[in-house]
């Protein structure tokens, strides 16, 4: 018996600092991580492998679905009209605490798990956003989760979404339409970073539509004044948008894509597409420029003597903050401390920042004091926006890539794929599961996360920026 408590008391003192002020429900959260790791290393690499884009995510949704499942939720596959969304629920009552998980690729930037640049697959897509990382840890905390209300330990019920086309399109938006949040007392959600912090920060709001010119083919020599050029619609078009750049407040981004800019160099082109973006720190701001700029459309069509379409495929609102929430996050990351890495993914990180021309410093996890909001934040923009302003929302960011990394790029994907991914993606599950797991056991800390919600919130009636109908899962154009 002695002997027993004397080998339990070394055990302790064997734990980590953090580990010992860590209550029993966060230790049964890290421990519930750490016995799922290989089968979640598994899960993130075929998910990394497969990188499959936006809408297009079958199998990859059907390995999270499938392990959400084998774990004992109830999952309920193609929702909101779109065949890789879905949701796993366990439990019953309150708390209903749910949590994002996304799985899209980006196009062309597939890569091996290198820290120099060589494709995978050529021409294929790659988890260049970390994706397969923040899917599967997601599922991962949701799982610790239930793993604490199976045994008794907490009351309520945890919920996993799987939020496909984050990269394109932005699954989500259909998703709140449907009112999948709407039973949900906090959500949380996480995104793999450069750094790793409590993340307190906006993102960007932004409509993205599409504008066709049609015009009147012609030989471009023989008989060139029987044509009506849809190029040079879009052409004028792009230039109204350049001179206007002058005239914009410096929050707001205007971008497009020339999807079609005719086919030859011998015919007066009749057809032309274009897909702009317009962004703002506030969708507030960004209404007016999309104004202006979809008139412009009109100004060029009547330029070139062609008709034109504006279609708008989609936007989204801007993040909103909750710092309650952030303060709750924080501790988490206070009580985990930084992520450690071995001397071995240190050089495959300064190799990244060599192949990418940044200074050679290693991988940042450090924890830092929970920022200041800023009123406008850089950056991108997410779907995750959407939903929170349908629900109260924490975010966090874990480092699964060297400081510095250009995002959406290479080098992110090399990392997702190899143990500097796995090490974030498993920190972010605890980080998740532990702040859940507060939410869980403290009713006030949810209502303190609810009411600033309502009070950033206001009066503001939400109003999705969505077209008419189903998603746009097999657009053909894209
Ligand atoms: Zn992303």
């Amino acid at each position: 018996m002695k002997r027993t408590l004397a080998f339990l008391l070394l055990g302790l003192l064997s734990l980590p600092v953090q580990a010992q002020k860590m209550n029993k429900s966060k230790q049964a959260i890290a421990a519930s991580v750490d016995k799922h790791q290989q089968a979640l290393i598994a899960i993130s690499d075929s998910i990394w492998a497969l990188a499959e884009t936006a809408f297009q995510e079958t199998g990859s949704s059907k390995i999270l679905a499938d392990y959400a499942e084998k774990n004992g939720f109830k999952v309920e596959r193609g929702v909101a009209g779109i065949p890789t969304a879905f949701v796993a629920t366990y439990g019953s009552g309150r708390p209903v605490i749910s949590v994002l998980g996304e799985f899209d690729a980006l196009p062309g930037i597939s890569q091996k798990a290198q820290p120099t640049k060589e494709p995978l697959n050529e021409g294929a897509a790659g988890h260049g956003c970390g994706h397969n990382l923040f899917g599967t840890a997601s599922l991962a905390s949701a799982i610790a989760v239930k793993e604490l209300i199976e045994d008794g330990k907490i009351k309520g019920t945890v919920k996993f979404f799987g939020t496909p086309a984050e990269e394109k399109f932005f699954g989500k938006i259909w998703m709140v339409r449907e009112g999948l949040w709407d039973d949900v007392d906090v959500n949380l959600s996480w995104h793999p970073a450069a750094k790793t912090e409590a993340d307190v920060q906006s993102t960007l709001a932004l409509v993205d539509f599409k504008v066709e010119f049609f015009g009147q083919a012609a030989h471009a020599s023989a008989d060139p004044w029987n044509g009506r050029s849809a190029s040079d619609a879009l052409e004028l078009y792009t230039t109204g948008i350049n001179y206007y750049r002058e005239h914009i407040k410096p929050t707001v981004r205007i971008h497009y894509h020339i999807q079609d800019g005719g086919q030859v160099v011998n015919v007066v082109p009749d057809y032309s597409r274009i897909w702009v973006r317009v962004r703002d720190t506030k969708r507030s701001g960004m209404m007016p420029v999309y104004e202006r700029v979809q008139k412009m459309a009109e100004g060029a069509a009547i330029m070139a003597d062609v008709d034109y379409k504006i279609s708008l495929i989609s936007g989204i609102y801007e993040v909103l903050v909750n710092r309650s929430g952030g303060e709750i996050m924080q501790k988490n990351l206070e009580l985990l401390g930084p992520i450690s890495y071995t001397e071995a993914e240190e050089a495959f990180a300064k190799k990244i920042q060599e192949a990418t021309g940044k200074p050679q410093v290693g991988m940042d996890s450090e924890i830092r004091p929970l920022e200041a909001t800023r009123e406008h934040p850089g950056g991108g923009s997410t779907d995750v926006g959407d939903v929170s302003w349908n629900v109260a929302n924490i975010n966090l960011g874990v480092t699964v890539a060297p400081k510095d990394t250009p995002w959406h790029s290479w080098a992110v994907v090399a990392c997702g794929g190899m143990s500097i991914g796995h090490k974030g993606m498993l920190y972010a599950a605890k980080a998740l599961g532990m702040t859940m797991a507060d939410l869980f056991e403290n009713p006030d800390l949810v209502e303190k996360v609810k009411a600033e919600y309502r009070e950033r919130k206001g009066n503001t009636v939400y109003e999705p920026i969505i077209p008419e109908g189903p998603p746009p899962i097999n657009m053909s154009d894209k």
